[in-house]
């Protein structure tokens, strides 16, 4: 017969970088955390394998440096934080493809209408139109809900489709008509009504960020991060448990009841573990739930008291990259820097190239082949409301040859992967945002549960970090 369920001081539903950070702020607490991660290893997005004899990151690789938290936990935990090498490029369709610097701004938004990479970017009209938005006051746009909607409002239509089009949404995955600005750019429309002009405000938000690149990562890569952090929690007397899946969460009086399983492979290896094996129980009096967001919806559509009901995440894009490692010295002078993100509209030219974007890996994180003599190309595909090209080996070396300038062949290969992230990054559009507000308040009645994670605190370390500690906080 089964006795009385283990009661532990805190539970955290999800391994990924969200998860972790919870049960790290609860170990830091003294409140010993069991974590409860479906598969065998936790990181979720964030993860590395070995490629052709190299580790390499092949989720996250960076973090913005607009929030110090990661590298302050990067420091915390002992891992050292670099910036990346090289410049970064947009690669326009036009004058049969080139590649230009990206311009000093905020997700495309100009710092300097004179900066003359501006002016190449755009066309006289468009220059002339973009320059209104210094004169027109913090009106104009101010109570725009998504990024789009405020860009075309102040700087015009094309600042939008040829610079922040590109780099927001090749950031985001996802249109900027689709982005809240609150979400991807905090303090943006403060900047604004204080500075009266966008252009003033994305150069404020950069003056007040750390000095050099906008994102950094840990040496010897970002999959490093995870490892550390599951370290962490467990010298501090948390537990984090792999391989297991929670399949239901439920009020157990001021308690919270947690039914986990075994987690066993789905028939198709690509897809989530399932469920197997019998339940077990484990009750706590603080709960947090740091799942991705399709899961996480489903384990929250369990409490009835936070009225889930039918509630989808909006589609993100069908992702994918190939990473490949390859012998060529001819890439040692970095020909496009860090990479490269492709415009996606080619305004009638042709298109020579399918992928969205190329990290010239091993030039932008040097430290993680050093010694090697090996070169890393992540090429990637997918954008929102498109249907993504089949990535392969021999296409993304097509891709490659044009953007870096050079033949790249099969012969230098010496390692490939080709990885899928379906259905990724869902769009944290304004509509999303109000309702994450209103669950916001349905938890708040709910003592002892907090949600992190990146659906619900917003996309990318830089958001879900500070977030994940804040709400372990809170519980405590
Ligand atoms: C290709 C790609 C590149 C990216 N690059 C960057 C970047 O360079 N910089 C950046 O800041 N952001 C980047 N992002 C976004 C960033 O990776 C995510 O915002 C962040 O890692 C999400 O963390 P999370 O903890 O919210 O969720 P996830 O990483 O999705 O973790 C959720 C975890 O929950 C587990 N889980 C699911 N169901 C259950 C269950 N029932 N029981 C137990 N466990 C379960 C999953 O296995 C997973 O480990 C990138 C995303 C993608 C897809």
């Amino acid at each position: 017969m089964n006795s009385s369920p283990q009661h532990v001081p805190s539970v955290v539903v999800g391994g990924g970088i969200g998860g972790l950070q919870a049960a790290h702020g609860f170990a830091k607490l003294g409140l010993e955390p069991l974590l409860l991660e479906a598969r065998g290893t936790c990181g979720g997005l964030i993860f590395g394998a070995p490629i052709g004899g190299v580790w390499v990151d092949l989720g996250a690789e960076s973090f913005a440096k607009r929030s110090v938290a990661t590298a302050d936990l990067c420091r915390d935990l002992g891992l050292k934080v670099v910036d990346p090498s090289g410049n970064s490029w947009l690669w326009s369709h036009r004058d049969g493809g080139r590649a230009i610097r990206i311009p000093h701004g905020v997700l495309g938004i100009p710092t300097d209408l004179d900066d003359p990479i501006v002016g190449s970017l755009l066309s006289q009209e468009g220059l002339a139109r973009a320059r209104q938005d210094l004169e027109m006051g913090p009106g104009p746009g101010a109570d725009a809900a998504d990024l789009a909607s405020l860009v075309v409002a102040r700087l015009g239509e094309e600042v939008l489709t040829r610079l922040v089009d590109p780099i927001a949404g090749g950031v985001h995955s996802a249109h900027p008509s689709e982005l809240s600005v609150d979400v991807v750019s905090p303090g943006l429309r403060d900047a604004l009504a204080r500075e009266g002009s966008l252009v003033r405000a994305a150069a404020a938000l950069r003056a007040s960020a750390p000095a050099g690149a906008v994102v950094s990562s840990a040496v010897g890569g970002l999959f490093t991060l995870p490892r550390a952090l599951v370290s962490r929690i467990e010298e501090l007397g948390g537990t984090v448990a792999g391989r297991r899946i929670v399949t239901a969460i439920a009020r157990d009086g001021d308690a919270w009841r947690v039914t986990h399983h075994e987690a066993g492979r789905a028939p198709d290896p690509a897809d989530p573990p399932v469920p197997v094996g019998e339940p077990e129980v484990v009750t706590t009096d603080r709960l947090v739930v740091a799942l991705d967001g399709r899961a996480a919806l489903d384990l929250l559509r369990t409490v009835p008291e936070l009225g889930i009901g039918d509630w989808e995440l909006p589609r993100g894009a069908d992702l994918a990259q190939v990473c490949i490692v390859l012998e060529d010295p001819a890439l040692d002078a970095g020909p496009i820097g860090s990479g490269l993100l492709v415009t996606p509209d080619a305004e009638g030219a042709e298109r020579r190239v399918a992928c969205k974007a190329i990290t010239h890996y091993s030039i932008k994180w040097p430290g993680v082949v050093a010694g090697t003599g090996k070169h890393v190309l992540r090429v990637s595909y997918g954008r929102a409301g498109v249907p993504t090209p089949e990535p392969t080996l021999a296409g993304a070396l097509a891709d490659a040859s044009v953007l870096l300038g050079l033949p790249v062949s099969e012969e230098q290969v010496v390692g490939h992967a080709v990885i899928h992230f379906p259905n990724s990054l869902p769009p944290q559009t304004p509509a999303h945002r109000v309702r994450v507000a209103e669950l916001t308040e349905r938890i708040a009645g709910l003592p002892g549960f907090a949600v992190t994670g990146a659906w619900f605190a917003g996309t990318g370390l830089a958001a879900v970090i500070p977030h994940g500690e804040r709400v372990a906080k809170e519980l405590a």
